[in-house]
């Protein structure tokens, strides 16, 4: 091993949570992670010693929350490589940053007979969004298919832009398949006919080393949680250039610089888009997670996932009965599998029975799942606290799943 990984467990108390008296295996971490004690500790610390409304006062509580926050913006543009703090919105998740683009760059720039394009293997949010807005503007959604080995059709993008084309809004990993998907060609390709595009990164920050300047996209939406980061926080990465010309996304305290009854005028960036309260704890919170895995070495961290990922394959693929949906070349630590047509549901029953947590269902891919065929697919996503041994219980469960249901 590359690193020291028993240490590194016990930096997530959550792991010695026994269920039904074993010893937990935690194997949905594309749903979320759990968060290291220093992610913890930092929330704490901050409702203890710092508690503040911030932006606000110019007494020292104030002062002291308000560059806090404002540091964890710098530490989260430096670790996308954004060329400026204020191109980094804090929103509640990844969800949300990509409502805020719809409902504000889309809203002002997409209308009757226009094109969005997305891609067969979106999760929901990354589609509904758009599709509420194609039903608000009379726009239209297209689609680029996947391949039986769960890769993107691109070849296909070219044809399938038009002077109409207002975006393209890609998942850069599936959250189903782990796919990687080839986004620098996708950009290219639409920046070559002016086209913007968003990247929906929910799952390629924790898997990726992710540099925005270097993917030269123009909006890259996150989540924290799923980066040993707290719930409730997420980012919006866009470019300066977009931000500045975009409408607010909501009214209230904080996006404003002059209120009378007959005009308000907005905030700079990034406040203009930063409405109300926002949660301190969680950016903090946020900004000790990603300083807990640099400190690791994101590196080090990535190819022990790899590792872990080329291991549990070959191990599942000894069993004939298991198929896997999500072959690409480049993938991340997420399988998603069937094991012969025995029900995901009736399978992860029993992976919970004996103390493993894999997730069953559509995954929130609904159009995907359709797409294979299947009525839901078992989820196995590692994480950078999961270890081999693990994945041997996994195997042995899997062998059980299929002597109990087949
Ligand atoms: N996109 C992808 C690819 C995801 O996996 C998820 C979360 N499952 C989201 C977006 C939404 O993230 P959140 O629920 O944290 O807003």
């Amino acid at each position: 091993m590359s690193f020291d990984i028993l240490h590194i467990r016990h930096d997530f108390p959550i792991l010695d949570v026994t269920v039904h008296d074993k010893q937990l295996i935690y194997f949905d971490n594309a749903a979320t992670t759990h968060k290291p004690r220093q992610v913890v500790d930092r929330i704490v610390a901050y409702y203890k010693k710092e508690n503040c409304n911030i932006h606000r006062g110019v007494h020292y509580l104030s002062t002291m929350a308000t560059g806090a926050y404002e540091n964890a913006r710098k530490t989260v543009k430096d670790f996308i490589n954004a060329e400026h703090p204020h191109e980094v919105i804090f929103t509640k998740g990844a969800t949300e940053a990509i409502n805020l683009v719809a409902q504000t760059f889309g809203r002002k720039n997409i209308h009757q007979g226009d094109e969005i394009i997305l891609s067969e293997m979106e999760h929901h949010s990354n589609l509904v969004p758009w599709q509420m807005l194609a039903e608000q503007k009379g726009a239209v959604l297209k689609v680029i298919p996947v391949d039986e080995q769960g890769e993107l059709e691109v070849q296909h993008l070219k044809s399938m832009i038009t002077h109409r084309t207002k975006l393209v809004a890609l998942a850069h990993v599936s959250n189903v398949l782990g796919t990687i998907n080839p986004v620098h060609r996708v950009i290219t390709l639409a920046h070559e006919q002016g086209i913007p595009v968003l990247l929906d990164g929910a799952q390629a920050v924790p898997h990726l080393e992710v540099d925005v300047k270097e993917l030269n996209c123009d909006f890259y939406a996150f989540s924290a949680h799923k980066l040993y980061g707290p719930m409730g926080v997420g980012v919006l990465y866009g470019k300066e250039k977009y931000l500045e010309e975009m409408p607010p996304y909501q009214g209230g305290g904080e996006m404003v610089d002059q209120v009378t009854f007959q005009k308000t005028t907005y905030n700079k960036l990034p406040y203009k888009f930063e409405a109300g309260t926002p949660n301190v704890s969680g950016v903090l919170g946020f900004e000790a997670a990603l300083k807990y895995i640099l400190d690791l070495d994101l590196k080090k961290i990535h190819a022990y996932e790899r590792e872990l990922l080329d291991y549990t394959t070959l191990e599942l693929l000894k069993m004939d009965a298991v198929k896997i949906f999500g072959n690409a070349e480049n993938k991340t630590a997420v399988i998603s599998y069937n094991i012969g047509k025995i029900h995901p549901y009736d399978a992860g029953t029993i992976y919970d029975k004996l103390g493993i947590a894999v997730r069953t269902g559509h995954h929130c891919a609904q159009p995907l799942i359709d797409r294979f065929g299947v009525p839901g697919m078992i989820r196995a996503s590692l994480g950078l606290y999961n270890t081999i041994e693990e994945i041997d219980r996994f195997i042995e469960a899997t062998r059980q799943v299929r002597r109990m249901l087949a």
